[in-house]
Parts: C-alpha cells; sequence; structure tokens
C-alpha cells in the first residue's frame, strides 16, 4: 500500500498534466538486481532473475487493479547495463570515482553540492553512511556503483572484472537513457530522498554538468492505525488484500485524500469515510446524469477553476477533492428543491464533476453508465473482433490472432477457445 500510493500520485499527476494539455513522457524503472531481490531469492529458493520477474507481473497486475495507466517506459535495470558502464567509465575519467578489488567507488567529496537535497549537515551524512562499513572507501560517505562479483551471485563483464551495478547508478543510467540529462519531476518515496536520491543527483550532475531534476516529489509514509507501516514492523497491508475488501475508486479516494507530502493513516474509519464519499458522488451523478443529455457543456465552471488551483499548488489532491465534494453537497441541496430553473447549472456541474473526477480516477464514465444501448454496442464490438480473429486463425495468421487475444486482455476481456468456438467474459 506505500508503494501504491506513490504510484498513484504519479498516475494523477500524469493525468492532470495530460488535462492541462501537456505532452508527458513517464518513465517507471524496475530495479530488478539489487541486494533486497538477491538475498530475498536466496531465502526463497529461486533466481534473482525469477523473483525480480515475479514482483514486475505483480506489480503490473496490482496498478491495474488501481486503475494506474501503465508509464511509457519501463526499463529494467539488468537491460541497462552497458549504459551504466559507460557513466561510471566518465565518473571515473573525471576523478569522480575510484577503483578498489574490481569495485567502483562514487567519490563524494568531488560533489561540493552533496546533501543539497535533503539538506542535511556533514556530521549526519557521516551518520548516514555508517549504514554499510567498509574500511577501504577513502570517506564513509562514498558509495559504490560497481560491486565486484561474489560467490552465487548475479554478475555482469566490466572494464573492472565481473560484477554487478549499485542501486544508485542504475536510476542515473536509465532516467538519463529515457529522459534525457535533465528531468522535469523526479518523484519517489520519501525514504528515498537520502541517500539514494542524493547519490542519483551526485552521480548525473557530476557527469552532465547540469541540473539532474527540476522538480522533486517526495511522498510521505503510509500509516497503519497511527503506527509506520514496514515490513520490518511486520505492520504492513497489501494492495490486493485492500481491493478485494473495497472498489477500486475507494482505494483511490482514500490514497489521495491527504496531499501526498503529508503522512496518511490506514485504518477502518478513513476508509469508511472514502466510501461514504464515493456513495454520495456516485449517487449525486446518477441524479444529474438526466439533466445533461441535451445542454452543451461550458468551458468553466468556479469549482474546476477551484480544482485546478489545488492542483496547480503542489498537487494538492485533498484540496481538490474538498471542491469536488463542496459542489456535491451544493447539487444534492438543489436537488432537493426539484427546481426546473436550475436545469442547466445542473448540467455544467455534471460536465464539471465528471471531467475532474476522472482526473483524479475516482468515477469512470465507462464502467458506470452501464445503460442496454453501451452494453449492447461493447458487446458486438467485442464479436466483431473475434469474428475477424477467427478469420486470422482460418489463414493460420497467429500473429493477429494472439494479439487480438492479449490486447483484450489488458482490456479486462478473456476470452477462451473451446471447441463450440471462442467465448469471452469480462475479468476484474
Ligand atoms: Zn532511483
Amino acid at each position: 500500500m506505500g508503494n501504491a500510493r506513490t504510484a498513484l500520485v504519479t498516475d494523477i499527476i500524469r493525468r492532470y498534466l495530460v488535462y492541462k494539455g501537456y505532452n508527458v513522457k513517464l518513465v517507471q524503472n524496475l530495479t530488478d538486481i539489487d541486494d533486497k531481490i538477491i538475498n530475498r531469492a536466496a531465502e526463497l529458493g529461486v533466481s534473482a532473475k525469477q523473483l525480480a520477474h515475479q514482483n514486475g507481473e505483480a506489480f503490473f497486475e496490482d496498478s491495474q487493479r488501481l486503475g494506474i495507466q501503465p508509464a511509457d517506459v519501463h526499463p529494467k535495470a539488468t537491460e541497462h547495463i552497458p549504459e551504466m558502464i559507460d557513466l561510471i567509465q566518465i565518473l571515473l575519467d573525471k576523478g569522480a570515482a575510484y577503483v578498489i578489488d574490481g569495485s567502483v567507488y562514487y567519490r563524494v567529496n568531488q560533489f561540493a553540492e552533496y546533501g543539497k537535497l535533503s539538506n542535511r549537515k556533514p556530521e549526519d551524512l557521516l551518520a548516514g553512511a555508517r549504514v554499510e562499513i567498509d574500511e577501504r572507501k577513502e570517506d564513509p560517505r562514498d558509495f559504490d556503483m560497481w560491486k565486484a562479483v561474489k560467490p552465487g551471485e548475479p554478475s555482469w563483464e566490466s572494464p573492472w572484472g565481473r560484477g554487478r551495478p549499485g542501486w544508485h547508478i542504475e536510476c542515473s543510467a536509465m532516467a538519463m537513457k529515457h529522459l534525457g540529462e535533465t528531468i522535469d519531476i523526479h518523484a519517489g518515496g520519501e525514504d528515498l530522498q537520502f541517500p539514494h536520491h542524493e547519490n542519483e543527483i551526485a552521480q548525473s550532475e557530476l557527469a552532465t554538468g547540469t541540473p539532474f531534476a527540476r522538480y522533486w516529489m517526495h511522498v510521505a509514509f503510509l500509516k497503519i492505525d497511527g503506527k509506520r507501516m514496514g515490513k520490518s514492523e511486520h505492520n504492513f497491508i497489501l494492495l490486493r488484500d485492500a481491493l478485494d475488501n473495497y472498489p477500486t475508486e475507494v482505494i483511490r479516494h482514500f490514497l489521495i485524500s491527504a496531499h501526498y507530502r503529508h503522512p496518511l493513516d490506514y485504518n477502518r474509519e478513513s476508509l469508511t469515510k472514502s466510501e461514504g464519499a464515493l456513495r454520495r458522488l456516485n449517487n449525486c451523478l446518477d441524479a444529474l446524469k438526466n439533466y445533461y443529455e441535451d445542454i452543451e457543456p461550458s468551458e468553466t465552471t468556479a469549482m474546476k477553476s477551484q480544482f485546478t488551483l489545488a492542483m496547480d499548488t503542489d498537487f494538492n489532491t485533498a484540496q481538490a477533492l474538498g471542491a469536488i465534494f463542496t459542489l456535491v453537497g451544493e447539487v444534492n441541496k438543489s436537488l432537493s428543491t426539484l427546481d426546473e430553473a436550475a436545469a442547466p447549472v445542473l448540467a455544467q456541474a455534471y460536465q464539471a464533476l465528471t471531467e475532474t473526477c476522472q482526473v483524479l480516477g475516482i468515477y469512470n464514465t465507462d464502467t458506470q453508465i452501464d445503460d442496454g444501448d453501451n452494453v449492447q454496442q461493447r458487446d458486438q464490438m467485442i464479436n466483431l473482433l473475434l469474428e475477424i480473429r477467427q478469420d486470422a486463425r482460418n489463414r493460420k495468421d497467429w500473429e493477429t490472432s494472439d494479439k487480438i487475444r492479449d490486447r483484450l486482455k489488458e482490456l479486462n476481456i478473456e476470452i477462451k477457445d473451446t471447441r463450440e468456438g471462442t467465448t469471452w467474459k469480462i475479468i476484474s
């Protein structure tokens, strides 16, 4: 759930920027090789590659269930080893790194601005660096970018001998490859600010001489019943379990009910609140739908400006929700008076509410409006695709046939070939 909060905030920021007319390229990397994966794989008796693959699959499945749209690129660390080696070589050439026994370390004292992101004082930086005591380092703050091979660990060839990349260099290399030398927005959990993001900056900026990221967004921790959520505390909730108990929109509403920089507490009461809010929203939109039919949507309303203002202020989703639900309250009041003169205003409210709720992904017209016509049309379109697929199969064009099957699956439509023909069903 903690990671889901970060992923969801990223999803909403992307939706909002697209809504505002920006061209967005979202890159979300998969760390498929690091100490954690290697240690956990050893515990489970599987290969690191296998475990990373399983983790990736689970992540995509959960993200889809939460209505998170896939990123434009999902680079994997193990597919960018040459880029990492190149970057390390640049830093070595600049005197910002040194090699010891096949490992390469970053020389922190070469980067005067080290610590600028987390605003840490030198003594704090030393305290933070003591986690891994390595006598061979010139300075305790130095960190490894390349780790010499250890028995039983995955490894790659490099100019310094076989080994594997350090976690920090993975991100710098992948970010640079897919987004260029300077990123507009870099997001991540607040626990990554130091040392991980600090080290990403140190590596990238020393190598390129330009700023690594224009804006940093650190998503605060999620708590459970007032306590910190974490594996080490044996106190955590899996997103998939939460989604078994609550609809997607309720979980989304809950996760954005606080500003992303503020902690958020997962407890029964807050989930019940989100459930109630969603019920009010859906009831309101159901009632408003009737007013919407013949009225042209207007360009702007006061609520939409409030929504935009909130989102423009460091993506304050809590305030954006406030604007939406204030309007829901007002609409409910005027609906109860049954004043026909209010119809155009109500139509406008419907338009503004659906538009803003779709940016936040808490109302999905595609699934909510299931009146007979739409369902019938959908079914006819699926059957048409299956017909085309059958034609492809008849001429042994398996590529097209598989493509249709896989793309439908992505849309949550599962098809099955039986002796009687092909059947389909909607999976959730
Ligand atoms: Zn990173």
